[in-house]
């Protein structure tokens, strides 16, 4: 089955889908994952203008866009342009642009009017995480109270 941007099923496999019992895309393994990038990957599309988005703040190294299914008022992804599988191996590969990113979802924070309120900035890691796209990304949500950080 090719993996497309569109397919919307949680990207897990191996011993984690065993365990939240996902069952993985056939050849989907950690491994394959930590590779995906370029024409593979949803965000590196964005970053390439392949596939539009609603870009709210630009840099040099990282983009800010509103994410297509927004969980509140306010809700903006936050990405490096350049490709990492998940926030730990950004920080580990390149811990200046992870602090980029932090300085990006800052800027959209302030820009979007959630500081005086308060807002959540989220990086999903992981199965365990939920994290379904595999491009290092920071979520600002806001805009409103959002209630407890998890649903018991
Ligand atoms: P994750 O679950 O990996 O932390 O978050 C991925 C986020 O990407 C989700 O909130 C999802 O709504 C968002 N997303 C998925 N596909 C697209 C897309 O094509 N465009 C935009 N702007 N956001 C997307
Ligand atoms: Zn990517």
């Amino acid at each position: 089955m090719p993996r497309r941007w569109f397919d919307r099923g949680r990207v897990v496999g191996g011993r984690a889908a065993a365990r939240v019992g996902v069952r993985p895309w056939p050849g989907d393994t950690p491994t394959m994952r930590g590779m995906e990038s370029g024409s593979d990957c949803l965000f590196c599309r964005i970053v390439a203008g392949e596939i539009p988005a609603t870009v709210v703040r630009e840099t040099d190294t990282t983009l800010a866009f509103r994410d297509i299914n927004p969980q509140a008022p306010v809700h903006v992804l936050v990405i490096p342009k350049e490709h990492h599988a998940d926030v730990v191996t950004l920080a580990q590969a390149n811990p200046a642009l992870a602090g980029e990113v932090l300085g990006t979802a800052a800027a959209v924070a302030e820009s979007e009017g959630l500081r005086a309120d308060g807002f959540r900035l989220i990086f999903n890691t992981g199965p365990y995480g939920g994290q379904e796209v595999f491009h290092a990304h920071a979520h600002v949500l806001g805009g409103e109270p959002l209630g407890p950080m998890r649903a018991r």
